[in-house]
């Protein structure tokens, strides 16, 4: 998981633009009724983004709330600016959860809820299927707090929010994720109800038994070599920055890597004869 920088672009001007080149007068004459409110909502937005779960909920009328959230089928104007959400992700993976490749755009804020925020481009995150589904229309927990990470204004680079944990069962080693809540702020709080909503740990521990069999082969490879200990965790140093490099620290790979590392019992086994 990392920050990174969202698409940004005149969304109003977007919302404007689309309302002109609708043919049907009454619908047209429905978004004209609206324009000045959303663009007002687009504002609070901007200046709520790092506490969005400030920006309350308003009442449209269902008809309202309907035609703006048809607005992303637009495919010329809106489907330009999915693509450059899209574009904006550079690794193209999920943003929730770092393992599948983007494919929906996920409304942050549940188009279902904010109608007003369905085409507004800080509010689309690349996501997979499987986290948007299981995502859906929750975004706030019971006590008010977010319950998901927001790539583009969390600042969750700098903290090491994921951990892993090697464990021996039956004397094989097996991954342990866990959130770390020794600072408990609002940040791993969100983390906490993120990976539980979506199903990250176990998501995680599933790919990285994998990655754990590679390491244990890799380690095998290396047993010949003169200061093999050193050099094997060398290898899984770097690994390690260009995985941190490219993905942020709290990338399931780096957590992993980083337990790796931890352990002496892990080192000795992938290096036993
Ligand atoms: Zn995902």
């Amino acid at each position: 998981m990392k920050k990174i920088n969202p698409h940004n672009c005149d969304n109003i001007s977007l919302f404007r633009d689309i309302t002109q080149s609708i043919k049907d007068q009454s619908l047209k004459d429905i978004l004209l009724s609206v324009d000045s409110k959303v663009e007002a909502r687009l504002r609070e937005y901007e200046n709520k983004k790092s506490k969005l779960e400030l920006v309350q909920e308003i009442k449209w009328s269902s008809n309202k709330a309907e035609i703006m959230r048809k607005l992303i089928l637009n495919r010329t104007k809106f489907g330009l600016i999915r693509k450059k959400v899209k574009e904006a992700n550079k690794n193209g993976k999920c943003l929730y959860c770092d393992l599948n490749e983007d494919d929906p755009l996920d409304h942050y804020m549940p188009k279902q809820i904010y109608p007003e925020f369905s085409i507004f481009s800080l509010n689309l995150v690349p996501s997979c299927s499987k986290c948007n589904r299981k995502k859906f229309n929750t975004w706030l927990d019971k006590k008010g707090n977010r319950s998901f990470i927001n790539p583009y204004f969390d600042r969750i680079n700098d903290k090491e929010l994921l951990k892993c944990e090697i464990l021996f069962a039956n004397g094989n080693p097996s991954p342990k994720y866990f959130i770390d809540t020794g600072s408990t702020n609002q940040i791993s709080e969100i983390m906490k109800n993120h990976v539980d909503i979506l199903d990250l740990l176990i998501r995680y521990e599933k790919v990285s038994n994998l990655a754990i069999t590679d390491y244990v082969h890799k380690g095998q490879d290396w047993k010949t070599e003169k200061d093999h200990e050193n050099l094997f965790r060398k290898a899984i140093k770097q690994d390690l920055l260009l995985m941190k490099k490219r993905f942020g620290t709290n990338y399931w790979k780096v957590a992993l890597l980083k337990s790796m590392l931890e352990s002496k019992e892990f080192i000795r086994f992938c290096l036993r004869d």
